[in-house]
């Protein structure tokens, strides 16, 4: 009797736990966040982006790493194309730090007004370009912490200065292109900058680190865009598994994550 009685427990038991296992909403977005994850995945996604933005590159134009690290200041909140227009006469009044150091602060407003937000860029860039001078010889320095001394430089400027000017992989730029793929790809769940950057950091092949934001950031401005992202044209359709993807091919839907399908299915009648 007392075998029959601890048999029927272990079942209660058993039943109890399997209901406990049962995915709920949380759970399912944690198990989807971790299968976004995996390596094969991830590689798979790098090697996707590698062969549609085998070229991508910064769109900033600069000639040394000093123009780099300027241009990339004047960029934030304002496009690379509005900073292009901008640049070609700044640096041809102000060629070098020095140079900049030294200009009254309203003229250098004057330069750089349609990029927005002049004043505060026009303080950053002359108090950038002063440290520079009497602290780094005239030269930008190729170290992120001494960067990040500079007035006006965070970590996604001095990551683009670290890998574009210099070649380094000390991090992964995260601006809103890479900050938006990123999540709708499972790469991350964070929305802090410097959180995803150390999800990106964690996954991403550190060879890949300089590339793969340059492909993001081409996929982000072509296809993948803030607002009704194109995924009829997507080359990462097949693996993404986002929420507001505007359309679901049938290898998606037979990819996807299971836990994923009654939000995939309900995303596509929604917007299908
Ligand atoms: S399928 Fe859509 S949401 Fe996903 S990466 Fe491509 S464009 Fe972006």
């Amino acid at each position: 009797m007392r075998g029959a009685a601890a048999a029927s427990k272990s079942r209660d038991n058993a039943a109890q736990a399997a209901r406990q296992t049962q995915p709920r909403p949380a759970a399912v977005a944690a198990s989807a966040h971790a299968a976004g994850r995996s390596p094969e995945r991830v590689q798979a996604i790098v090697a996707t982006l590698a062969a549609a933005y085998p070229q991508a590159e910064c769109a900033l134009h600069h000639r040394n790493a000093w123009e780099l690290l300027v241009a990339t200041i004047l960029s934030a909140q304002c496009t690379d194309v509005r900073v292009n227009i901008v640049t070609p006469e700044l640096f041809r009044r102000y060629p070098t730090p020095q140079d900049l150091a030294a200009a009254p602060l309203p003229a250098i407003e004057e330069l750089i007004r349609t990029t927005g937000f002049y004043h505060n860029k026009a303080v950053s860039i002359s108090g950038a370009a002063k440290k520079i001078t009497a602290e780094f010889a005239g030269q930008v320095p190729r170290d992120m912490a001494a960067l990040l001394t500079l007035p006006g430089v965070a970590r996604k400027t001095a990551n683009v200065v670290l890998g574009v000017a210099f070649g380094i992989a000390d991090g992964i730029v995260v601006d809103t292109h890479v900050q938006r793929i990123s999540r709708r790809l499972d790469l991350t769940a964070e929305e802090d900058p410097k959180r995803i950057e150390q999800d990106l950091m964690a996954v991403i092949p550190r060879p890949e680190w300089i590339a793969f934001s340059h492909r993001v950031i081409a996929h982000g401005r072509q296809t993948c865009v803030a607002r009704k992202p194109k995924c009829d044209a997507c080359t990462l359709e097949r693996l993404c598994y986002s929420q507001d993807k505007t359309y679901w091919s049938d290898a998606a839907e037979d990819a996807a994550h299971p836990a994923a399908a009654p939000a995939k299915k309900h995303a596509k009648r929604r917007t299908g």
